[in-house]
């Protein structure tokens, strides 16, 4: 093969996304920790050859990356807490000389691991171990059940909230007791029509242990998603070029997968060829990130993924407040943080990038959704809602007859009581944008509320006082 450089061009040079460590980068920066630079091609793209050559221990990692001694001491103590396991691809996408990069902290132990900040981290935070009918299966959801398949991962994540599962050993032996009573519990069950085979990592099972999985759901006729849990795609795209594990997945037919993506850097040439292969095989993906302090708590970054994430045609589907789990609440924002986020999306950006924000509650209570508040007030008659551009509109549901006594009032109180239809920032740019006009009844479209009543460019309604301008 030619040179390197040549060989993995950035699929939009210049973007971070693309795999560069920054806008000042040159596109060419083979995407490889220098030890690895002379690795021929065939091995680094053969998952085996990145399996075997993982970092596993914190003796491996002071050679790669810096560390104070104090770190590495504190790291060291925490080696046998929690596996450690990093793909030479994965490592590669670390800056070396950022202690503070997104990808090292996803993946390189911290000392701040043995904290336990709030006192409130737990091993089972989502107690799914209480919902667990038979061993490995959680059923909290009337028609879904989730199965733990194995406890191993391509790359172990710090924050990961399975780490109870994960810690087990083991993993790669063939089918099992265990495994026949999980699948039994589900043909026992109609009422379970999606199954999550999730982990651990499930791309990591043996193919004949996968297939035993996939074969088994796909033949239970009450079953219409398998939904494939994995970060194989993030942390070991090479394990998705062998097309027998793909024609496996894909021969499934019921077949979603649902991954990891969390951070811009994360979405490669490697990332985007796998996710082609597996949405030719006719599998949709969807995402799920993890909100997590200083890898993508800030808009910015989360806009990026979401927009790298469009262009290799993942859905974003979940973002996910990080659990209380044990060594991991230093990754912990406050909702706010997600509520930020999530303001700055919706209306923004294409509603299909935005994924649903949700928090995993404690008590196995489950997936709750968050959002800004759209909904500002309401009456008899009409509700008030506000827009992303901060617009409060008095939206009548319902037809019929207004009981508004007509008690002359200002701002959201003068909405409910049909004063006005719409207060709007002084300085909205879309406003702006219109040109005057008069809208006639019911056909003027973003007017037509107003029947028949001119709208006018902002910059000729003058404000009443209030930091909003009404028009009508
Ligand atoms: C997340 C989850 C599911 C799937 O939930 P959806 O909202 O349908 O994606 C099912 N079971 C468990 C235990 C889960 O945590
Ligand atoms: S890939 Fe998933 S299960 Fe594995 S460590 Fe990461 S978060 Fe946990």
């Amino acid at each position: 093969m030619s040179e390197p450089d040549a060989r993995r061009p950035l699929a939009n040079p210049g973007h971070p996304a693309a795999g560069g460590f920054g806008d000042d980068e040159p596109p060419s920066r083979p995407r490889r920790h220098p030890v690895w630079e002379h690795v021929p091609d065939a091995q680094w793209d053969d998952w085996r050859w990145q399996t075997q050559n993982s970092i596993r221990s914190v003796r491996q990692l002071r050679t790669l990356l810096r560390f104070s001694p104090e770190e590495l001491e504190a790291i060291g103590r925490l080696e046998g807490d929690y596996k450690l396991a990093i793909p030479p691809y994965y490592f590669s996408l670390i800056d070396p000389d950022d202690p503070a990069d997104p990808i090292r902290l996803q993946s390189v132990p911290s000392p701040l691991e043995a904290e336990n900040p709030s006192g409130y981290e737990l091993d089972d935070p989502l107690e799914e171990d209480k919902d667990s009918p038979v061993p490995g299966l959680t059923h909290r959801y009337p028609d879904r059940a989730l199965l733990i398949t194995t406890p191993n991962c391509s790359m172990y994540c710090r924050y990961c909230t399975r780490k109870r599962a994960t810690l087990t050993r083991g993993g790669w032996e063939g089918v099992s007791a265990d495994d026949e009573r999980m699948i039994g519990y589900v043909r026992a069950h109609p009422e379970i029509r999606d199954v999550i085979v999730s982990g651990g990592d499930p791309l990591t099972l043996p193919i004949g242990k996968l297939r035993f999985y996939l074969e088994s759901l796909k033949e239970i006729d009450h079953v219409d998603v398998i939904r494939v849990g994995t970060r194989v795609p993030v942390t070991l795209p090479q394990r998705l070029y062998d097309n027998e594990l793909v024609d496996l997945l894909a021969s499934a037919e019921k077949v979603y997968i649902q991954t990891h993506f969390n951070h811009p850097r994360e979405v490669t040439p490697e990332a985007a060829r796998v996710c082609k292969a597996l949405l030719r095989g006719g599998m949709p993906i969807n995402n799920h990130s993890v909100l997590l302090r200083g890898v993508n708590d800030d808009l910015a970054t989360m806009r990026e993924l979401l927009r790298g994430l469009l262009r290799i045609k993942v859905r974003p589907y979940y973002i996910f407040h990080c659990d209380p789990v044990t060594g991991a609440g230093h990754f912990r924002t406050s909702v706010w943080k997600g509520l930020e986020i999530m303001e700055g999306l919706r209306g923004h950006t294409s509603g299909i990038g935005i994924p649903t924000y949700v928090v995993d509650s404690p008590h196995g209570g489950g997936k709750i959704p968050m959002m800004p508040n759209y909904l500002v007030s309401m009456s008899d008659d009409a509700v008030v809602l506000r827009n992303y551009e901060g617009l409060l509109i008095r939206y009548q549901a319902e037809d019929k007859p207004g009981t508004i006594d007509g008690t002359a009032t200002r701002g959201v109180s003068g909405l409910l009581q049909g004063d006005k239809t719409v207060l709007v920032p002084h300085d909205n740019e879309r406003m702006a944008r219109r040109k005057p006009r008069v809208v006639r009844d019911g056909c003027g479209g973003d007017g037509a509320a107003d029947g028949g009543r001119p709208i006018l460019p902002l910059p000729m309604l003058n404000g009443t006082g209030n930091g909003h301008a009404a028009n009508g």
